[in-house]
């Protein structure tokens, strides 16, 4: 038996015959940017957010770039202020701040979490720092009072990387309604995926959605008329009646991940390798299921011969990409340490006991 890591053809037939029937309303009413189907998404996943504001637009990179943007437009932020960043998180997000022309401040997550340490961000603190980005990695919370915290005692902006996170929550209240701004990411596997590209911002702030909704359509305040120079990114009104069908599983699959994320927790006993530290089990939506061991390489050889499939998020370190190589003179021992050590089981809403067992036996078996 063969265990992908993660099936979207089962995804998306699991969630038939809906999907292809919003797919066909949408395609049938002549309409397919900035419509009915793009005002209720946004309507429907503020609410579910918890937040007053949500624009949908064309990606998760883009959704960074344009909080960044807007605060530029704002006034908040000038070209090259600083903002503190996680090292070790996906390459978008340091690309997403350095294409507003803002600069990223590199800081060392904790081992145990591999989310940002709090412990590590003041000293990075600059009379140029304007933003901390927190990225909820892998679908665990960062510390978001903390953070926050850290933010209003220096003034500065708190935007949440929530590409990974959909509908996780922080203490009492859902990632993307803790910082000033934050971007998702609707990239087919994430925990809420459209059938290609999408992107949102969620905010209280009128004005950052506003500026954001303009910026991400040529800058256009009204038809024809352009205040700023903007970019194209737009949430199309077939990918958003996808995620409006799709958004009403979320929290049931986000259950089911847990499930099965406590079973691995359970059943993983090999004293080659390290699982991170439990938080409040509530709190984590478990994008990914990450294992960590000096044997990676050895470990993803074993569970292929297995049937098992694996990923590695991810390999390279950002710090270490030939196109951020004005980062390669930094150290980031923790950093590189998770890169080398990371390895990713499968994690889906679809796994059935039967073969989270089967994964955790060739995980133990593993010598
Ligand atoms: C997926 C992802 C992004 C980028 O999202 P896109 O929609 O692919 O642009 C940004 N940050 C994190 C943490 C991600 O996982």
């Amino acid at each position: 038996m063969k265990i992908p890591y993660y099936s979207l053809q089962h995804i998306s037939d699991s969630f038939q015959p809906e999907l292809s029937k919003a797919i066909s309303t949408a395609t049938a009413s002549g309409w397919y940017l900035q419509g009915k189907e793009n005002e209720e998404f946004e309507k429907t996943f503020a609410q579910y957010c918890g937040t007053t504001h949500c624009v949908g637009v064309g990606n998760g990179m883009d959704a960074l770039t344009l909080i960044f943007l807007a605060y530029q437009a704002m006034g908040v932020m000038g070209a090259q202020d600083e903002v503190i960043v996680p090292a070790n998180t996906c390459i978008a997000t340091i690309i997403g701040i350095l294409r507003a022309g803002l600069t990223p401040v590199l800081c060392e997550p904790t081992l145990d979490s591999c989310n940002i340490d709090v412990e590590q961000i003041e000293r990075l603190i600059t009379p140029r720092t304007r933003a901390i980005l927190p990225v909820h990695l892998y679908g665990r919370c960062a510390p978001m009072e903390a953070i926050c915290q850290l933010a209003f005692k220096h003034r500065l902006k708190v935007v949440e990387d929530c590409a990974q996170a959909h509908g996780a929550i922080y203490k009492t209240r859902k990632v993307g309604s803790w910082g000033d701004a934050a971007g998702f990411s609707f990239y087919p596997s994430k925990n809420l995926g459209a059938l290609g590209d999408g992107g949102a911002v969620t905010t209280n702030d009128k004005e950052v959605a506003r500026l954001v909704r303009v910026l991400g359509n040529y800058g256009s305040s009204a038809k024809y008329v352009h205040d700023y120079m903007g970019i194209n990114s737009r949430l199309d009104e077939v990918q958003a009646a996808v995620l409006r069908v799709k958004l009403k599983r979320l929290d049931d699959d986000n259950n089911r991940r847990r499930a099965v994320a406590q079973r691995y927790i359970n059943g993983i006993s090999n004293p080659l390798i390290r699982l991170l530290a439990m938080t409040n089990s509530d709190e984590n939506v478990y994008h990914i299921f990450p294992l960590f061991t000096p044997q990676r390489d050895r470990l993803q050889a074993h569970l292929t011969a297995c049937g098992i499939q694996t990923l590695i998020h991810y390999p390279i370190p950002p710090h270490h990409q030939k196109a951020l190589s004005r980062f390669a003179h930094l150290s980031l021992p923790i950093t590189e340490q998770i890169h080398r050590e990371e390895l990713s089981l499968p994690m889906s809403p679809l796994l059935t006991n039967e073969e989270v067992q089967q994964v955790i036996d060739a995980v133990n078996q593993f010598v």
